[in-house]
């Protein structure tokens, strides 16, 4: 530890922050430290003013909002691509805003996973967001595989942690394909998905990444790697909003492949409005579209995403592995002795955007924290998610928070609680 986790230094950290104007430009609850960034970012006033702008197009210029709007519709989802692309590492033409996570996943697993001869399998792992593992599941049926043979989940030394070898050691010739977190959503774990990309690619096999958890908290270099393709919410750490449009991101080596899922929205621009009944995909990631973009939920992601190019990803990682530091250190040393424990790796290599505070009384203890004017998120059966923001939460709020979830503890507040967790967690 270089420094004793106090209020002082939690206070001159601020004062040195570069990031700390962006503050102002998000909507903070009053009394309320919001610690919850990981799973809906707050509302930013840049983010409602592109909103508001799309409405009022819709208002003032019904059908030609498509062409002459503030931000014209018709390519909106490409012109986010290419404002995402910076984040994500990618050039411009690899990255387009469409449809839903998992919705992406289905796309991109029916245009990449091309079962062949002895190659027939999908590796994950255990540890990973059920909705992914469904997707696959249910991929796999679509070809005729049993999903009890044919999807590996790779197995978790500690249920918290995956071990990079063990992943590759699970790389065996029956698998065409591999699906992996970029970054854990208990344990905020970042897998090395350079090195995985890597093996995966001198064993012949495509991969991607589940960029969900990573997107808008860490940078990433998708094409200088040769990652395949990728796919990521954004409403998570990049603040578009709750059931904002998702992130695709395709490697441009992958150009011209069909897309499994075609749908007119796919088509070259100049080629979509002549309406004949062979399609002539973009020659970008733009060709993985299906349908009309839904505009009121892309439209936040205008403001906001330009906000995160202007304080620049770097900057942001970097406020961000202090932010989870200070906030460690600070649980280590306020609320030691309470049974709590810090389930993420310490490595700033190797550790996300969120800490994963581990105990037994976890469910309880997230009521008490809401019911104090915190705000965390549970995830079975026994983690506190904590995602201290770069853009919006300051080193202050870390101390006050910790301080909190002391008096909580010392005062066993969470006992008036049940131990069973919320039906939204
Ligand atoms: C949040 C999250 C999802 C959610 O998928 P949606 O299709 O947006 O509901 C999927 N995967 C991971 C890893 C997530 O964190």
């Amino acid at each position: 530890m270089l420094f004793e986790p106090t209020l002082e230094v939690a206070l001159k950290f601020d004062e040195s922050d570069t990031l700390a104007k962006y503050r102002n430009e998000f909507y903070m609850r009053k009394d309320s430290i919001y610690l919850d960034g990981n799973s809906l970012g707050l509302l930013s006033k840049r983010a409602e003013k592109s909103l508001l702008e799309s409405l009022q197009d819709w208002k003032t210029l019904g059908i030609d909002g498509w062409m002459e709007g503030t931000h014209p519709w018709f390519n909106l989802s490409e012109k986010l691509g290419e404002m995402c692309a910076p984040l994500v590492g990618a050039s411009p033409e690899e990255v387009i805003v469409s449809g839903s996570t998992t919705v992406n996943l289905h796309q991109l697993v029916a245009t990449f996973y091309q079962p062949e001869g002895e190659r027939t399998k999908i590796l994950a792992d255990e540890l990973t967001f059920p909705s992914d593992i469904y997707a696959l599941q249910s991929q796999l049926k679509l070809h005729g595989f049993d999903p009890l043979t044919h999807l590996i989940q790779v197995k978790s030394r500690d249920g918290r942690l995956l071990d990079e070898e063990d992943i590759v050691a699970a790389m065996t010739d029956e698998i065409a394909l591999i699906v992996l977190p970029s970054v854990l959503y208990r344990s905020g774990q970042i897998l090395d998905m350079k090195r995985l990309t890597k093996e995966a690619h001198d064993r012949g096999i495509l991969i991607g990444f589940d960029a969900c958890h990573s997107v808008g908290a860490i940078p990433h270099r998708f094409s200088e790697w040769g990652v395949d393709f990728a796919f990521w919410c954004n409403y998570k750490h990049l603040n578009g909003g709750p059931g904002s449009v998702g992130g695709l991101y395709v490697n441009r080596k992958h150009f011209g492949t069909a897309p499994g899922l075609a749908g007119w929205f796919g088509s070259r621009k100049d080629k979509q409005f002549d309406m004949v009944h062979t399609m002539t995909a973009a020659d970008t990631a733009g060709a993985y579209q299906i349908g009309t973009p839904h505009v009121l939920s892309l439209a936040p992601l205008i403001g906001s995403f330009e906000m995160f190019n202007e304080a620049g990803i770097g900057n942001i990682r970097e406020k961000s592995l202090r932010l989870t530091k200070f906030l460690v250190d600070s649980i280590e040393q306020e609320l030691n002795g309470m049974d709590f424990n810090i389930g993420n790796p310490r490595d700033d290599e190797r550790r996300g955007g969120h800490v994963s505070l581990e105990h037994e009384e976890a469910a309880r203890i997230c009521k008490a924290l809401k019911e104090n004017g915190i705000v965390p998120d549970f995830r079975a059966p026994n983690i506190i998610r904590l995602a201290p923001v770069a853009l919006y939460t300051s080193f202050e709020d870390v101390w006050n928070a910790v301080q909190i979830l002391k008096k909580i503890m010392v005062e066993k507040q969470y006992e008036k609680f049940s131990n069973e967790r919320e039906v939204v967690a």
